[in-house]
């Protein structure tokens, strides 16, 4: 079974210390989603998981199936099995989203072992479907003119298409509609299986509404403060964050 483990993880940005000290453990089969406050450390979080070059790990441990995570390169964190979002080459021209997805997915296989291009091409039909993606979308260039809700769906397409063991989804509500917003959840919510761990991170409860977690952190002042079951995201929906504030006489 998959399993993902942060251990007392602490991240500066230029010098500004602002995860501090966050442990969290996700097993394969479950959705967490880690909610919080603006400015919090979310992204941070996110980041530095993924490797992203300017946020400084300064202290902590995070494994992913045993294996250190921290000492991977970028591409040995995907090749480990992790879903690094969105990671188009930026000026690239010429090459279709549906040949980049090809592309990514071969690059995660051994050599001699492509994913035959029939078998491709009935994954791709089956998920855009899914994701209620018109099938024009798979012949367009990257990064032409794709709307926001597009990058979205097309984020949800890409993992539903390289099948990581963990999926770390920064914010996958931001800007969607209501229909959009269900399209994405309904891809989540297809890769949930055994094999699969997912931490959700969000502002917002209302993608939780579509996507039930297993377990529901809130981050405050760059570490988990509190830890419970949907309830816990019902909760802050109607009461906002204050109220954990006060309980835990944090300050602003
Ligand atoms: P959240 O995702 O919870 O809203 P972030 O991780 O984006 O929080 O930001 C946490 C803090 O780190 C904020 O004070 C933010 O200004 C700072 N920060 C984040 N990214 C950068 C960056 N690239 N450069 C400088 N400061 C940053
Ligand atoms: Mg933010
Ligand atoms: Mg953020």
């Amino acid at each position: 079974v998959p399993n993902l483990k942060i251990e007392d993880l602490h991240v500066s940005i230029e010098d500004k210390h602002i995860v501090k000290g966050f442990n969290l453990e996700i097993n394969g089969g479950e959705i967490h989603a880690v909610m919080g406050p603006n400015g919090t450390g979310k992204s941070t979080l996110a980041s530095a998981l993924m490797g992203h070059p300017k946020y400084e790990v300064t202290q902590g441990k995070v494994t992913l199936d045993g294996k250190d995570l921290l000492d991977m390169e970028v591409d040995e964190r995907a090749r480990a099995g992790l879903f690094l979002a969105m990671q188009y080459p930026s000026e690239v021209s010429g090459v279709t989203n549906a040949d980049f997805l090809r592309t990514a997915i071969n690059a995660r296989r051994e050599e001699g072992n492509e994913i035959p291009l029939m078998k491709f091409i009935k994954q791709l039909d089956k998920r855009m479907d899914l994701l209620d993606m018109d099938q024009e979308f798979a012949q367009r260039y990257l990064n032409e003119g794709f709307s926001g809700g597009e990058k979205k769906r097309n984020e949800i397409l890409q993992l539903m298409m390289l099948q990581p063991h963990f999926a770390i989804l920064d914010e996958i509500d931001s800007g969607l509609d209501i229909d959009a917003l269900k399209f994405v959840a309904r891809g989540v919510n297809d890769m949930r299986s055994p094999d699969f761990g997912c931490l959700i991170i969000t502002h917002y409860q209302r993608l939780l509404n579509y996507i039930t977690p297993d377990k529901v952190h809130v981050m405050m002042q760059g570490r988990i403060v509190k830890s419970g079951g949907p309830e816990l995201a019902e909760k802050l929906e109607a009461h906002g964050y204050d109220w954990i504030k006060e309980e835990l006489g944090i300050e602003d």
